[in-house]
């Protein structure tokens, strides 16, 4: 199995920033993917997982880090039977979208516009449009050093945009349980779905999807910033975007620590206008800290 040095991972991350991976490597199959876990152990070396980088703030400076990102059968999709569909955790949720459909297979309408792997929608149990990966989940494999085995979605620890999983432990594959539909039905729901996503957020820009969680509060994270008049908010070369406060846009040569500095700053105004403490949604990989409030 080949392991490459220093592969830039701006290339793999949506927003296009972050230094590059100490090791990276492209396993295909589980065996290859269990040899690279064994071997990073044996070197002490750590090891995180990428999907399409669409959730993912990596460090400027890079990362101290074995990354792997899955292809071949570890992307692959398989329907199962009784309308369940088997998802390698490197497929793109678009390819499982568009398998389902085919299959006659809805539920999974929700990750239309979540640009995301499998692997990323159970780390983070993605969701929109009131849906989200545990409800169709019926069980997770997850891959460490130690070997592969089935994880139930009570085992993941799923909750609002988190699991309890953690770096080293890698998902192989996940199963879904679907149920039948008519494929034009789907079609219609997705194009639907699609048009209200493009009409509230900058789908055509660079942006890593919602900055922070929704806080317990009448107000949403994207109306708080809004209210707290940071839309199109500038710094270095990220920005606010101006359509929906609630991310952040690649406006030009934007790097990690100017995005991170646009949320240091969002967390203070949130904070000061209504005592909320805003926690990130954005996953953060690689030496990145943000400073704590007050
Ligand atoms: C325009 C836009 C819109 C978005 N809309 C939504 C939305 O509506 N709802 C929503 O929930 N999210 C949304 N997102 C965020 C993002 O798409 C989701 O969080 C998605 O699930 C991340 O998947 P990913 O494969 O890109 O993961 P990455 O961003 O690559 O990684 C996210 C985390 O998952 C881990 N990870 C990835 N793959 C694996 C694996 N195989 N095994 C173990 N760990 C892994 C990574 O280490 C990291 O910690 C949006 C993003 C964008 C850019």
């Amino acid at each position: 199995m080949r392991v490459e040095e220093r592969v830039e991972l701006s290339r793999f991350t949506t927003l296009g920033t972050g230094g590059p991976a100490r090791a990276f490597a492209r396993p295909e199959r589980e065996d290859e993917l269990l040899a690279l876990l064994r071997d990073a152990r044996e070197r002490g070396l750590a090891v995180a997982t990428v999907g399409l980088g669409s959730n993912l703030l990596v460090a400027d400076e890079g990362v101290d880090a074995l990354v792997l990102k899955l292809a071949g059968d570890l992307a692959a999709v398989h329907t199962a039977g009784d309308s369940r569909i088997v998802a390698g955790g490197g497929a793109a949720n678009a390819v499982v979208l568009h398998h389902a459909r085919n299959a006659g297979l809805g539920g999974f309408e929700f990750a239309c516009a979540i640009p995301g792997t499998i692997g990323g929608g159970v780390w983070m149990n993605g969701g929109a449009y009131g849906g989200d990966f545990a409800a169709v989940l019926t069980r997770v494999q997850v891959a460490t050093a130690d070997g592969s085995g089935w994880l139930t979605p009570a085992e993941l620890g799923l909750s609002y945009r988190h699991s309890e999983l953690r770096h080293g432990q890698v998902v192989l594959a996940a199963e879904l349980q679907l149920h039948e539909r008519d494929p034009a039905e789907i079609k219609a729901e997705v194009r639907e779905l699609n048009a209200r996503r493009k009409a509230a957020q900058p789908t055509n820009r660079r942006t890593f999807g919602s900055v922070f969680k929704n806080p317990d509060h009448e107000l949403t994270a994207g109306r708080m910033l809004e209210a707290c008049g940071l839309r199109g908010h500038r710094i270095g070369g990220a920005q606010i975007s101006p359509k929906h406060a609630n991310f952040i846009e690649n406006a030009d040569g934007a790097t990690t620590a100017d995005a991170i500095a646009l949320m240091v700053e969002a967390r203070r105004r949130a904070f000061e206008q209504y005592g909320v403490e805003l926690r990130h949604e954005v996953e953060l990989l690689g030496a990145i800290e943000l400073p704590a409030l007050g």
